[in-house]
């Protein structure tokens, strides 16, 4: 009979080759760690089983282990949700050029904040700064890790313990616990809410002067809508209010565009360059939603304002760093170079055709040998444009248990998010990139 004692020792286990190869892989302390547990385990396990493995099956547990612990969390998944901003999918993908300048930057010294003609400390901002200039017709830009922290820097530095002035309509939440009124109180400012729910008047805002505000703020109302009964004044007459008064106005876009959402069939999502010409004396907007950059916070509009926001502590504390700063460069070049709807990944995928999602659809459908192809509906997410969409065709397949078949899909090597409706799987190929084709059919055809 069996006996533990017949158990190799750690020392005879790390004589063997396969042990050794695993130490040249991944290391001594790794091997030893996952060798010690995989005997472990079999002592555990002997009173119920009474079996020992042998060192090939130890040595195969300890490899396994090994796997487990190396393997990333963080890794790539194909996004087959036609949701083309999704938040928890991390939202833009980057465009093979931002990819590249990213890259470069990554793997070498770089002259951040070092001035190459005077050989002395640049700034770090000099890079995004003239692009967002020319691209928004604004005297300056900030650019800071995201724009919850923009956002809150702008409110710090321009109105800590000051009251600023905003629409009761635009007190949201945004998700991920991102809500306007606990951010304007985190940064120290008073908040005076005017108006209703459903409307805010001109004269609203005329009558929060007597609360001494140093600050007017309108917020992209993000995923929420309210319709029916409702007014706002435009921008450029709360602008025009607060002027008079001799207060800036921040204008807090969330996604904010630099091209015109109406164009690709939707509906008109609001335009950094707008709120610039309506006066807006800051905007800040994300760098990877509608943007389609890296994640980033870009503050654009008066140059003493910016130049103040530079200077605030927190600005250093919340500072972009050179991956950001190089991929947001390369992507705003896009944009100037009138490339962005080829190159910029979001907005390829938004300027898709119809037709030719539907031709992608059948194929797929058609190299499957299951499925049809139905139409169906994507939307932009990331907070812009709510309750849009766009048209597309969907892979539709018929499967016994559908959110099975949803799990199994996210378990592959290379993780697919797909969704269902009623008793169907749906497949949108309109957010999955043409690289990416090969592995999702492979994927579908295994769960299959
Ligand atoms: C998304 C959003 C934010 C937060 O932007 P992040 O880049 O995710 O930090 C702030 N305000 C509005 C209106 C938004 O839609």
């Amino acid at each position: 009979m069996d006996s533990l004692r017949s158990l190799p020792s750690v020392e005879q286990l790390l004589q063997t080759p396969a042990v050794l190869e695993l130490v040249a892989s991944y290391g001594r302390p790794l091997t030893l760690d996952a060798v010690r547990q995989a005997l472990e385990e079999a002592r555990q396990q002997f009173p119920q089983t009474g079996n020992i493995p042998n060192s090939s099956e130890l040595v195969d547990r300890a490899n396994n282990l090994i796997e487990e612990s190396v393997r990333p969390t963080l890794t790539p998944v194909i996004n087959a949700s036609g949701v083309i901003l999704h938040t928890n999918l991390g939202r833009a993908p980057l465009s093979r050029t931002a990819l590249q300048a990213a890259q470069l930057a990554a793997l070498s010294y770089t002259n951040l904040e070092f001035d190459l003609r005077n050989g002395k400390r640049g700034s770090r901002l000099l890079h995004a700064e003239a692009l967002l200039c020319r691209l928004t017709g604004a005297e300056a830009a900030v650019v800071v890790n995201n724009n919850a922290a923009a956002v809150m820097l702008v409110l710090t530095a321009l109105a800590r313990r000051r009251a600023v002035v905003i629409a009761r309509s635009q007190l949201v939440e945004i998700g991920g616990g991102f809500r306007i009124p606990d951010v304007m109180k985190q940064s120290g400012a008073r908040l005076v809410e005017v108006g209703t729910t459903n409307r805010i008047h001109l004269y609203d805002y005329e009558a929060a002067l007597e609360e001494k505000p140093v600050l007017f703020m309108r917020a992209h109302r993000s995923n929420f809508q309210i319709v029916g009964f409702t007014s706002e004044p435009e921008l450029v007459e709360i602008v025009h209010v607060a002027r008079n008064a001799g207060l800036p106005l921040l204008d807090d876009l969330g996604s904010g565009s630099l091209l015109d959402t109406a164009q690709y069939g939707l509906g008109h999502e609001p335009m950094v360059q707008e709120s610039v010409q309506a006066g807006a004396d800051l905007v800040c907007f994300s760098g990877d939603k509608l943007l389609g950059g890296p994640q980033a916070g870009i503050i654009v509009g008066r140059a003493d304002l910016v130049a103040k926001l530079k200077k605030h502590p927190l600005a250093r504390a919340i500072r972009a760093d050179k991956l950001c700063l190089s991929a947001l460069t390369a992507t705003l070049l896009h944009y100037l170079k009138d490339e962005a709807v080829r190159e910029i990944p979001v907005w390829r995928m938004i300027a898709r055709q119809v037709e030719e999602i539907r031709l992608v659809a059948q194929r797929w459908a058609h190299e499957l040998g299951a499925g049809e192809v139905v139409p169906g509906e994507s939307t932009v997410g990331g907070g812009s444009l709510p309750g849009e969409t766009l048209p597309t065709f969907l892979l539709a397949l018929h499967v016994r248990n559908p959110s099975r078949f949803l799990e199994r899909l996210r378990s592959l090597e290379s993780p697919v998010i797909a969704r269902t409706q009623d008793d169907l799987v749906l497949v949108d190929p309109r957010t999955v990139l043409p690289e990416e084709e090969n592995t999702l059919l492979a994927g579908l055809r295994a769960v299959l």
